[in-house]
């Protein structure tokens, strides 16, 4: 098992790296450069802390689950980013991000987004400090998230639809490359997750590893100790490795990851390169497990949980796997909508579809470690942004 980080710089052991187009690499270097040089000096880091505080809203409760627990029969505890401004954990990447591209003397922030939820958060942070915003959305996805559109507008961001591929996620990924290699000089490019090229993969963790530090000191003031497990979602991966970068060090922690398993692993149906045992390939800008079919061609995905919704994974979660020391699993659409069930009735808490795969997996963990076991999940959104989807899975017509 690992003990530190592994000491290339962007690279956690085969995974990582900087898989990128010549016209890229002096921007990624001069942003891997600002983050080590103003990303440690005291006046950004209090100026990020006094944000995340009174502006974010830090730290957010860690909550026992009393009555979940008693249903699952172990004890639960959420850690409650659904509570953060904008209803998700997004925003403490963004915030630390832009705060860092002003200080780098940039104009101009671009953002990709899937569901909308990175680009709203990007949206609300560019709005708090003044700075011009271009969100990249699938037309696709534009069509599925009207009111996360409407709403990155009404806080005076410019939303691009992206019409080429599948017209999703990876796509608006691919274009907002794209406007980066013509802008770089003006321009900071805020990535949404623990993906693409060095230094993302690290910076983004590191801004999310709040996450993690509040709740590693939060849950052994409560219980006395550290948790049996530690439980997350992982789409990109950001939520999950915000939560497990400050327990790697605690060996008895198990960190578990729970990926999309949208109809089933066996189905094919899914989005779940790392309990799916998809072989490692490159895709923007880094070496990871990615979801691919012989020929190297991207495979279509398939969740419920659009945050989820990525056929690759963040290459810290890849090292992670191959380590041995975080596990992955998947939760169907089925099973998660079960515990986002679960999670409504039992503690008034409705939950994003993608925390509700954590939820879900912690049910079949609970059997497990049986009633002295202690599980934590990161709860990493609210579900208001889910209703639409949740009813059309039900068959219910909300707006009759
Ligand atoms: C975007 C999102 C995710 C997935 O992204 P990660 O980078 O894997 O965390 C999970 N939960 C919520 C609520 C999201 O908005």
């Amino acid at each position: 098992m690992p003990e530190s980080q592994p000491d290339t710089p962007g690279c956690f052991g085969a995974f990582g790296g900087v898989y990128v187009a010549e016209t890229l690499q002096p921007a990624l270097e001069q942003l891997a450069l600002a983050w080590q040089s103003i990303g440690r000096q005291q006046q950004f880091r209090d100026e990020l802390a006094e944000l995340l505080a009174t502006y974010v809203g830090r730290p957010t409760p860690l909550y026992r689950a009393e009555r979940l627990g008693e249903k699952y029969g172990c004890g639960i505890w959420l850690k409650r980013e659904d509570l953060s401004h904008t209803g998700a954990h997004k925003i403490n990447n963004t915030v630390g991000q832009i705060l860092l591209a002003q200080r780098m003397g940039k104009k101009r922030i671009i953002a990709e987004t899937g569901a909308g939820q990175h680009g709203v958060a990007t949206a609300t942070v560019c709005a708090r400090v003044g700075i011009e915003c271009v969100v990249y959305m699938g037309s696709r996805d534009i069509a599925r998230q009207a009111p996360n559109v409407y709403r990155m507008r009404l806080l005076g961001a410019q939303v691009r639809a992206v019409d080429s591929g599948s017209r999703t996620l990876k796509d608006a990924l691919n274009e907002a490359l794209r406007d980066w290699v013509t802008n770089v000089d003006s321009t900071h490019y805020a990535i949404g997750s623990v993906a693409g090229p060095h230094p993302y993969p690290q910076m983004v963790r590191d801004f999310n590893a709040v996450v993690g530090k509040e709740c590693r000191q939060q849950i052994q003031q409560v219980l006395g100790k550290m948790p049996d497990a530690v439980v997350a979602c992982v789409g990109g991966g950001s939520n999950a490795i915000g939560i497990f970068h400050p327990f790697i060090p605690d060996r008895q922690v198990r960190l578990i990851g729970v990926e999309a398993g949208g109809q089933g692993i066996e189905s094919g149906e899914h989005a779940a390169p790392l309990a799916g045992r998809a072989p490692a390939g490159i895709l923007h800008g880094m070496r990871t497990y990615v979801m691919q079919d012989d020929h190297g061609q991207i495979m279509a995905t398939a969740s419920l949980a659009a945050g989820l919704d990525y056929p690759a994974v963040g290459p810290e979660h890849a090292w992670l796997r191959d380590q041995g020391r975080a596990e992955y699993v998947a939760a169907t659409d089925s099973e998660t909508l079960a515990a986002f069930d679960d999670l409504c009735r039992l503690e008034g808490i409705i939950p994003a579809l993608e925390s509700a795969h954590a939820i879900a997996h912690a049910k079949k963990l609970a059997g497990e470690l049986g009633a002295d076991g202690q599980i934590v999940i990161n709860l990493s959104g609210r579900g208001d942004k889910d209703l639409q989807t949740v009813a059309e899975a039900a068959g219910i017509d909300i707006q009759s």
